[in-house]
C-alpha cells in the first residue's frame, strides 16, 4: 500500500484514479508505466454510448526520483461513439496535450527561469532536455507585458552588446516604491525613451511623481517632457562620485610631484584611504616601519592634511559636501547647496571645476533628492544599481545574452513578482531575425516512446538561439 501511495503522490493522480502502475529501471531511467481506471461512460459530443477503440502510449519526461531520471509512460484509452462515430481520448492529468514534459517538469522549469543564477543551459541539463527547448518554453511562456508606470521611477543604464540602434547601453526602468524591475529598453537615447513613453496614456504618466536618474541629460529632458507632475532627482551617489574623482585627481597630481619614496610620497601613496573613507582614527597606535615609531590613524591623517594647503582645502570641501549629502533636510537643502557652491567656487581648485558645473546644472535635481516620500528614504538610484548587478549576473551566466527580447523577458520575470509564466498551446521563438533556419533534426535528448500525437517538442531543433 505504501508503495502505491508513493507512486500516486509522485504522479499527480489520486489512488482512486489508478488502475495499475509498475516501475522498471532501464539505463539509469526510472520508467513508470501507468494505466488509469476507465471513467468515460458517454460521448462528450452527443451523450451516446461509447466503446473502447484502442490504446496509445504517451510518454512524459518527469522530475528525477531519488536522483534518477524518470519517465511516465501512460497507456491511454481512445474511445469511439457508437451513435455519432466521433472518437476521443481519456482526460490527461500528466502534462499539457502535445507536450512531452510533465506538469511537474514545466513547473520546475518555471521556477528555475526565475533564478538569475541559472543559465538556460543549466536548466536544460537539469531537466534532460535541449537548451533550444528551454529557450522555446521561455519565449512562449514568459508573459511580460509592459508594467504600469510607478509613482517613483528610476532610470539607469546598463552597458551591453545587446543594445540596439547604435548605442552601447540599455535603459533600465525600476519601480522605486515597490522595488521591482519595471522594464528594459534597447537603448538609453532620448529617441528610444520618447518612443516608449509616448505610447503610454497621459493619465498614467501624470501619476509619476518622482523620477530618479544619474547625471544624464536625456533622462532629465525625457522625464520633464513626459511626466508633467514629476520631480526629477539626481542620484546622490553619482554626484559624490564626481566629487571623489576630483579629489583623487588633486591627490595623485600632488603625489606625482613629490620625490619618490619621500615621506610626502609615502603618505599619499599608502595612506590616502584615510582621506577617502570614514575610518575610526583613534585606534591603538601600531609600529610604522617607514617612520620607525608607533602611530595611529589620526597621526597619519594629521600628517597628510599638513602636506599641502590645496590638498587640505580640497579635502575639507569634499567633507563639507559629504556631510551636507548625509544630513541635510529637503527644506534646508537649497540654502546649504548655494553656500557650498559659493565655497567651491571661491576655493577655485582646478580639480573641482567639473564638479562645480555639475552642482550648478543639476541644482534643482540635487535638491529634489533630499525629499523622502517613501519609507523615509532619500531619492536615489540605489535600487537601479542593485538591479543592474543582478542583470549583469544574468548576462554573465548566460554567456552574454545575444538576444535582447529574450533577455528582457527573462530579466523582468526574475526581478518583477507581477510577471507570470503561463502555459500556452502555441509555442513561438524570439530568435533573432535574419538567420536561416537550421536543418531539421529530431530532438534526441529525451528517451521517449514513439508517439505520433506528440510532435510539438520534436520540432524545437528548428529554433536557434
Ligand atoms: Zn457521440
Amino acid at each position: 500500500m505504501a508503495q502505491f501511495d508513493f507512486n500516486t503522490y509522485v504522479l499527480n493522480v489520486t489512488q482512486d484514479q489508478v488502475q495499475s502502475v509498475s516501475v522498471t529501471y532501464i539505463d539509469d531511467i526510472i520508467q513508470i508505466h501507468i494505466t488509469l481506471k476507465p471513467t468515460v461512460s458517454s460521448c462528450p459530443y452527443c451523450g451516446g454510448p461509447v466503446k473502447l477503440k484502442e490504446y496509445s502510449f504517451h510518454s512524459f519526461n518527469h522530475l528525477p526520483i531519488a536522483g534518477h531520471p524518470s519517465v511516465i509512460v501512460w497507456k491511454r484509452r481512445r474511445y469511439v461513439c457508437k451513435d455519432c462515430r466521433k472518437s476521443f481520448s481519456e482526460q490527461n492529468p500528466f502534462g499539457p496535450e502535445k507536450y512531452r514534459q510533465s506538469y511537474a517538469v514545466l513547473s520546475s522549469i518555471a521556477d528555475d527561469l526565475h533564478n538569475v543564477h541559472l543559465s538556460f543551459k543549466d536548466i536544460a541539463q537539469k531537466h534532460r532536455i535541449s537548451e533550444s527547448l528551454v529557450l522555446l518554453y521561455a519565449d512562449s511562456f514568459l508573459q511580460v507585458p509592459r508594467n504600469p508606470l510607478p509613482e517613483s521611477l528610476g532610470i539607469d543604464e546598463l552597458h551591453s552588446k545587446m543594445s540596439k540602434y547604435g548605442g552601447s547601453y540599455l535603459a533600465v526602468l525600476v519601480d522605486n516604491v515597490h522595488r521591482s524591475l519595471c522594464d528594459i529598453l534597447p537603448n538609453r537615447s532620448k529617441r528610444t525613451l520618447s518612443k516608449y513613453f509616448e505610447m503610454i496614456p497621459l493619465e498614467e504618466r501624470k501619476r509619476v511623481r518622482f523620477v530618479t536618474i544619474d547625471l544624464w541629460q536625456p533622462y532629465k529632458d525625457t522625464a520633464l517632457k513626459y511626466f508633467p507632475n514629476c520631480c526629477v532627482a539626481a542620484d546622490p551617489f553619482h554626484v559624490v562620485e564626481h566629487l571623489t574623482a576630483g579629489f583623487t585627481r588633486i591627490r595623485v597630481d600632488i603625489m606625482n610631484q613629490c620625490v619618490y619614496n619621500s615621506p610626502e610620497y609615502y603618505l599619499l601613496k599608502k595612506w590616502h584611504k584615510l582621506l577617502e573613507t570614514d575610518y575610526y582614527l583613534d585606534n591603538t597606535p601600531k609600529y610604522n616601519n617607514y617612520f620607525k615609531q608607533k602611530m595611529n590613524y589620526r597621526d597619519l591623517y594629521d600628517m597628510l592634511l599638513s602636506l599641502n594647503s590645496n590638498l587640505s582645502l580640497a579635502y575639507h570641501l569634499k567633507e563639507m559636501y559629504r556631510d551636507f549629502n548625509r544630513t541635510c533636510s529637503f527644506e534646508n537643502a537649497p540654502a546649504q547647496l548655494d553656500q557650498l557652491i559659493d565655497a567651491f567656487e571661491s576655493a577655485d581648485l582646478y580639480c573641482y571645476e567639473e564638479f562645480v558645473s555639475i552642482l550648478k546644472n543639476w541644482r534643482t535635481e540635487i535638491i529634489n533628492s533630499f525629499q523622502r516620500p517613501f519609507d523615509n528614504r532619500k531619492q536615489s538610484n540605489a535600487l537601479t544599481e542593485h538591479f543592474n548587478s543582478r542583470l549583469r549576473e544574468l548576462i554573465t551566466i548566460s554567456n552574454g545574452f545575444a538576444n535582447f527580447d529574450r533577455f528582457r523577458a527573462r530579466a523582468i520575470y526574475c526581478l518583477n513578482n507581477h510577471t507570470f509564466y503561463s502555459l500556452t498551446s502555441s509555442l513561438h521563438s524570439n530568435k533573432r531575425e535574419g538567420k536561416d533556419r537550421g536543418p531539421y533534426n529530431k530532438t534526441k535528448d529525451v528517451p521517449l516512446t514513439d508517439d505520433p500525437n506528440n510532435n510539438v517538442d520534436s520540432m524545437v531543433d528548428d529554433f536557434e538561439e
